[in-house]
């Protein structure tokens, strides 16, 4: 029978977690032009910074206010109004993100207060300054994320004439997933409107002339126009949920928070809300795309039905990647994730129950956890980001790398697991990584008859 565990060790022992401004980061990358600035010490941007371009391998430019033992104890006020300025004018931004630290809110610096000083003082400055709250304490890289969307949607649209657009609100995905949900929406001939686009600048190309700011994002023109959208999608409940709320409530616009397109039946749930809310219907394309995903899926099973997972990551992340396990006929028996929120397990487990699972649901768990769990009651292939290669070189299974961050292998960020593509893609590595891992499953599948024969002949001298 399924269950819920919290954990209680108030340790985290190998975290599956990043630090909260790296999501606000990740926001403000898919707006044009925006800068984040970083009010902490250097490492609190430096370590952004680091993880993404690993993942990304893209630059990532963030700017710190480099607080010091000095400022520590005298607050960062004069950092902060001199990083602003300096961004100014140097980077010519369209909009400047300003991110708390673990450091800067326990020393109380009131920077939505600083933020009007510099107003006031500046009044030549008119481009949008946010300030997002994002203490490491509190949450993980989800939440910061979250919080930065909430901020946007809160300061930014302002209503209009209608657009005839739709809002997508993606949460935490890969350029991939969002040029997939693109295309998508493409072959239904919808209009979509991202908060926020970081597809291209996180994974663009090499121009002769460098572009100023990195190519592609959401516009803040076209964050203001959000308001006049026909309705609003959230993918992912954890990252952008409340934002879709927001924007929904202040607009009197239609909105919806869906589980993340990943599967059959996620991604139909999504493709079905697009028309209801649009009047387009599903193209032909699509259905062909869900009719492969399908065969797929009943080639694989052969090799998959009764193997046991284990899967870890970022909280919608895992529940989609969960549903598409138990639609492939495996046997979904650990959830892991970081994330504290007793809603997202009490909705896995209703999937759970929904499709007969025997599943542990781990909330505000680590690694060391899931390791522990695995020894105990082994499975078969273990899903999520690098972090859980320890776990697979140690039990001998394979580990199939989706999710953030992702950086032993090359590539990751352009593939997509959302949608019916993005299902093919899923389900092939699954089944790949699982007949690559020598013993377990590879080596029955192709026979080496001239060997076989030499091995029987040997046996039979013997
Ligand atoms: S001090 Fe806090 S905000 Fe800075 S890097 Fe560490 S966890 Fe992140």
């Amino acid at each position: 029978m399924s269950q819920i565990l919290k954990q209680k060790r108030q340790v985290a022992i190998n975290p599956a977690r990043l630090c909260a401004p790296i999501g606000a980061i990740m926001g403000a990358m898919g707006v044009h032009g925006a800068i984040s600035i970083v009010h902490g010490s250097q490492g609190c941007a430096t370590y952004p910074r680091h993880q993404m371009a690993r993942h990304f391998r893209e630059p990532i430019e963030v700017a710190t206010t480099s607080l010091t033992e000095r400022t520590t104890v005298y607050g960062g006020r004069e950092n902060l109004l001199e990083a602003i300025k300096n961004v100014y004018t140097r980077c010519h931004p369209s909009m400047i993100v300003v991110m708390s630290t673990c450091l800067s809110e326990t020393i109380g610096d009131d920077i939505p207060g600083i933020i009007l000083d510099f107003e006031e003082l500046n009044p030549d400055v008119e481009v949008p300054i946010i300030s997002v709250k994002t203490p490491s304490y509190v949450g993980t890289h989800i939440t910061g994320l979250d919080n930065f969307l909430t901020e946007i949607v809160t300061r930014l649209p302002e209503k209009g004439e209608a657009n005839g657009r739709l809002n997508i609100i993606p949460g935490w995905v890969s350029p991939g997933d969002i040029r997939e949900i693109k295309a998508m929406l493409r072959k239904m001939e919808v209009a979509p409107l991202f908060l926020t686009d970081y597809s291209d600048p996180l994974d663009g190309g090499v121009y002769l002339q460098k572009p100023p700011h990195p190519k592609g994002g959401t516009s803040v023109e076209e964050l203001i126009d959000s308001a006049n959208s026909t309705g609003v999608i959230a993918l992912q409940r954890q990252v952008g949920g409340k934002a879709a709320e927001t924007l929904g409530k202040r607009f009197e616009m239609p909105s919806e928070i869906l589980p993340m397109p990943i599967g059959v039946e996620n991604t139909d749930r999504f493709l079905q809300t697009v028309s209801e809310m649009t009047g387009k219907s599903v193209s032909e394309e699509l259905e062909d795309e869900r009719a492969r995903l399908l065969d797929a899926i009943v080639d694989a099973h052969m090799f998959m039905t009764g193997l046991k997972v284990a899967v870890f990551g970022d909280p919608d992340n895992v529940s989609g990647l969960v549903r598409l396990c138990a639609e492939m006929g495996l046997e979904p028996r650990y959830a892991l994730t970081s994330f504290d929120s007793e809603e997202w397990g009490i909705e896995l487990l209703g999937v759970a129950e929904e499709m007969n699972m025997d599943l542990e649901i781990l909330v505000k768990s680590d690694l060391h956890e899931l390791h522990e769990k695995i020894k105990e009651d082994p499975v078969d292939i273990l899903i999520g980001n690098s972090k859980g290669k320890f776990i697979a070189e140690k039990e001998g299974i394979p580990l199939v790398r989706t999710g953030f961050p992702i950086e032993d292998r090359f590539g990751y960020q352009r593939m997509a697991v959302v949608g019916y593509r993005g299902g093919i893609n899923l389900v092939g590595e699954i089944v790949n990584s699982y007949l690559d891992n020598g013993t377990k499953g590879g080596k029955d599948v192709v026979s080496n008859t001239l060997l076989e024969s030499l091995e029987a002949e040997d046996a039979g001298s013997r």
